[in-house]
Formats: structure tokens, sequence, C-alpha cells
């Protein structure tokens, strides 16, 4: 901003600080002028040091960046280099016709006979839950446990420089460790907080941890034949337990939520909830001909901007579902400049006469998007740096994952979940099934995401990168009560740990869970007082979604459910049970499922 030259030259003629004034003799300075001119060298220093930060931050991540980008193609690289090819097909009993499909294909890329296996995701995963070979499923595991960990593709004196450039940078900048350092500008504001956050979750999920751990175990020995539950046994039981007990097949719902309808029912909930209206316009010029395009309009009266939605995949395009905010708008002194944003998605498309039909997940998907795009169409702040999404890291998905919560809901599911040919409602059994799935292992979950944020805290709070002590063999001290047994713990989980080590979540794995707890919580006055309560629904609209960054997310957060984050409120949720009672006292149906 520019100002008035007159000022300036104000400023510029102030005596300057510590310079002896001539005029004042041997007497010096008086008391008043030693004060002020204090004053002045701290706010100078300070600023100084507010000037410095962000330099020093930068020239961290550039120190940072060759180390993370190494581990990074460490991992990848390690990733590519194993293969495991199976030609006695009988070998693979178990693994469902689509895994097989690809191994074979795989293969033949490859130009090799049989099936062909890798530790990519979409061939692992599988593997190891289904293939009943036990020897099998060992020989992917310890692979992918090997990755990073051996020379040629060798991270693991990486993680230690990284860690001791991290602490430095910390230190130079005057804070206790790396955590301090990362959160300080987020809601959770502390490496502390954020540690006794993880532990106080932690302690609160163990009694039903141990719970559903004795009973996976009980199952693996009386069912499976497994005696002894070993790490390459956990996802293979728990997935036989899951269709012995709650079976869902997801393409079985797809029927239930063609897209059309279930973006019907969202709209309307949007209208109940937040009083905006949201309507399909043609002619608008888009970047292809299925890309479709809505205005969004407040009910008092404000034209809020528009959403552009591209829902299908097509070759150029890349994968998965995302949401932009393209045009931040706001409050001008003349009235209002809309925003615009866009959905991405990679649906499956129409066909004939088959509409888009939905998985129950891809429902979530939509819900969750279209509530960052809320987040970012309703904002009403005037500083375009402060509106929207620019809010602290641990706080933005509170609005997009908050909307899932209401696809969980039969009442509101019963708005739009609608057979495509015979109009049928999501029969009620249906429904409970793919209820009582959501929690199923909600605490074996659970705990796996908070080994990852505590050894992460860990590892930037207490592991000392000058000792002796070998960052790997720490972090197996650390996951130890978190395992499924502590015997489990590895310390090698580090060496291909690239969320925390190349990709940006240091000392922010915890966020996870934190949004979680936000969104549970936040919820949970809808709960309250109604799903459909508009009164709720324009409380979480003005007091969060159109308020950006324009305030702290924790004076945000209290505004509109009246007091802090409650952590007991994602423990009834993902687990299904009430916080704080005793997993010997639940109800027999709860307990053996
Ligand atoms: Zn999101």
């Amino acid at each position: 901003m520019t100002r008035a030259g007159g000022q300036t030259a104000q400023t510029c003629g102030r005596p300057r600080p510590g310079l002896r004034d001539p005029r004042r003799g041997s007497r010096g300075y008086t008391l008043i002028e030693l004060v002020v001119a204090m004053a002045v060298a701290s706010v100078l220093f300070l600023s100084m040091a507010a000037i410095l930060a962000p330099v020093y931050r930068t020239y961290q991540r550039t120190l940072e960046r060759s180390d993370a980008r190494l581990i990074a193609e460490n991992v990848l690289d390690a990733t590519n280099a194993f293969e495991l090819v199976i030609t006695d097909e009988a070998r693979l009993a178990g693994l469902p016709d689509s895994a097989k499909r690809r191994a074979r294909a795989a293969a033949e890329a490859k130009g090799v006979d049989g099936f062909r296996f890798t530790l990519q995701a979409p061939s692992y995963l599988p593997f190891v839950k289904y293939v009943d070979d036990r020897e099998l499923r060992r020989t992917m595991y310890e692979a992918f446990l090997a990755v990073g960990g051996a020379e040629p593709h060798d991270n693991r004196g990486l993680i230690r420089e990284i860690l001791a450039k991290r602490r430095e940078a910390a230190n130079v900048l005057g804070y206790r460790d790396f955590a301090d350092y990362q959160t300080e500008p987020r809601m959770i504001g502390s490496g502390a907080r954020a540690a006794a956050f993880e532990e106080e979750l932690a302690e609160k999920t163990r009694p039903h941890f141990e719970r559903e751990v004795a009973e996976l175990e009980r199952f693996a020995a009386e069912e499976l034949g497994i005696d002894e539950l070993m790490p390459w046994d956990v996802s293979y039981a728990a997935e036989k337990l899951r269709m012995a007990r709650y079976d869902v097949d997801e393409e079985a719902l797809r029927p239930y939520f063609p897209l059309l309808h279930v973006l019907e029912g969202l709209f309307d909930l949007t209208e109940r909830l937040f009083g905006v209206r949201v309507e399909r316009v043609e002619g608008v010029p888009t970047w292809h001909p299925e890309v479709e395009v809505y205005h969004l309009t407040h009910e008092d009266g404000t034209f809020l901007g528009s959403m552009y939605a591209d829902w299908y995949p097509r070759e150029s395009k890349r994968d998965g579902a995302w949401m932009n905010g393209l045009v931040t708008g706001g409050p001008t002194a003349d009235g209002f400049e809309p925003h615009v944003g866009i959905i991405a998605c990679n649906f499956t498309a129409p066909e004939g006469d088959t509409p888009a039909l939905l998985t129950h997940s891809e429902v979530e998907t939509i819900f969750h998007e279209f509530g960052h795009l809320l987040h970012h169409l309703l904002s009403r702040v005037p500083i375009k740096a402060r509106s929207s999404m620019s809010v602290p890291w641990d706080f933005v998905e509170l609005p997009s994952q908050i909307m899932e919560n209401w696809t969980w809901e039969k009442q509101a599911l019963d708005l739009f979940a609608r057979h495509y040919r015979t109009g049928e409602t999501l029969p009620d059994e249906l429904f409970e099934r793919l209820r009582r799935s959501r929690t199923f292992h909600g605490a074996i979950a659970q705990m796996r995401q908070l080994s990852f944020g505590t050894v992460d805290l860990a590892l930037h709070r207490d592991y000392d990168p000058a000792s002796d002590e070998d960052p790997l063999e720490f972090a197996r001290r650390v996951l130890a009560p978190l395992e499924v047994k502590p015997e489990f713990a590895r310390g090698e989980r580090l060496t291909r740990f690239t969320h925390v080590f190349s990709g940006g979540y240091a000392a922010g794995y915890y966020s996870y869970k934190w949004s979680e707890v936000l969104d549970a919580d936040a919820f949970g006055r809808f709960q309250e007082e109604g799903i459909f309560d508009p009164d709720t629904g324009r409380a979480f609209a003005n007091e969060v979604l159109a308020k950006g960054d324009s305030e702290d997310a924790a004076v945000l957060f209290r505004a509109f459910r009246g007091r802090d984050p409650d952590v007991d409120a994602l423990i009834r949720r993902n687990l299904g049970v009430v916080a704080g009672a005793a997993a010997d006292a639940l109800p027999a149906a709860e307990a053996d499922g």
C-alpha cells in the first residue's frame, strides 16, 4: 500500500536511539528517554525477528529439500526394484479375480509368465489382505517394510540428517524443538499440546483396542487355525472377520446412489442448513462439455459465486477428487464480489440407460469436497489473504469432514438414497450393516493412526539427533505400546515414512486425528439440536464458514460449539461406544459383534 509522503518524512526525523546528543553534555539521558529508547530498540529487534523468521523458514526448507527428495526417490526406487512373480496359480488361493487379472496384466507387460506383484498399494494391499498362503504374505510384508532400509536405496542416514537440520533450524529461531516450530501457527499451538492430544486419545482408545485385538486373536485361532497372530496375519484375519460379521458389498449399494439424486439431496441439505440455494446454470463456457456450472445464492440475496463441477475421468485428468478455489471474492465497498470454485472427481460415468451410480464412499467424497467449496464460497472476509481456506493447516478439514457425517444418518440418506430403477429408499437392514461396518475395528485403525502421529511428534520433540541413539531403535521403543502386540513394533517403518520426511507432514501427522475430533465434536451439536436444524446450520455458516482466517481457529470453534473440542466425540463416532465405558461393561452385542 502506498501512503502519503509526509508521514514517511516525519518518521525519518525521529532521533535514533543509542546516539548521544552532544547538546546534553555529560548529563546523559533521562529515565523516560532511556525507557523510550529501550522500547524502540525492542520493537526494532522484534521486527527483525519477525522479518528473519520467514527468511529462515525458507532457508530451512531449502536445506531440507534435497534430503527430502532423496528420501522420496529412495522409497520409489526401492518399491519399483521389487517384484514377486508367481507361476503356480494355486498359491494365490483367496485372492479376488480382479487382483489376479491386474497381476496377470502386469506380468504380460514385463514379458514374463504368471502373475506379477509389486509393493505399490493396488498390488500389495489386496495381497496381504486376501492371499491364504501365510509364507507368501510374510514375504510381501517383509519386503514392504524393507523399503528404504538398505543400500542402494538407504534412507537411514538421511533420516538422522533431516532430524538434525530441523532441530537446528528450530533452535536458531528460539524454539525448543521442531514440533514447537511447526505447530505454533496452527490451531493446536504447541508440540506439547499435540503430544498430550495423542496421548489422551490413545489412552481412551486403549480398552476398546485391547478388546478388538483379543477378539481378532480368538477368531484367528478358532476359525483360521492361526494360533499365534503375526504382523502379516493382521489384515488377512481382520478381513475374514469383517466378512463373517458385517459383510457389506459396496457395489450392491451403487443403485441407491445415482449422482443426480445425491446432488439433489446435498443441495436440499445446503438450503435447509445454511440458507444457500444451489442452481444449475446452462450456457456458461467451460473447459470441457461435461463440466457443469452451478450458482450459489444466499437467502439474504447475495450472489455468492459459481461452482464448476467436473465429475468423470478423462485421459488427461489427474486421479482422485479435489476442490480448488479459482477466484476469491468477498465483501467490497459497493456490495459483494462473487467467488469461483471447482470440484473435480473421477466417478464412473453414465453408460447408455444407466446413470452415474456411486458407492457410499464416493457419496462421502462429494459431500467432503462440497464442504471445502462451501468454506470458499460462503467466505465473507474483506481481506482476501485471510479469506476462505487460508485457515491453519489443522483446521482446514473441519468444513469438509463435517459434511460427511450426514451421509451416515438414515434421515439424511432418505432425502436422496433411492434405487435408480424402483425408487425404493435404502433398506434399513442394508443401512444397518453399512453403519456397523463403519466402526468395525475402529480402535485398531485409530491406534494405527495414533502410532504414526505419536512417533512423528516423539522424533521431533524427544529424539536427540546429536546422540548416539539410532532413530529406528528410538522409533521402535515409541511404537511398542501402540502396536497390536508390542513385539510387532518395527523401527523400519520410518524408512518409508515419506509423509513426515518428504511430504510436509513433519510434526503434523497428528492433524489427521485432530481434524476428525473437530468435525465429530462440531457435528455433535447437530446431533443434539437436530441434523436439519436451521439455526445450528446458520450458526456454523456464520461462525466458521463465513469467517475464513479472520479470527483464531480456536475462537471460531468455541463460538460455534460453546467450548473447546472434546475428544470423546471421536471415541463415540469411530468406536461406536460411549467414551469412558469399560470394555468389559459393554453389552454383549457390542463386545462380540
Ligand atoms: Zn479435504
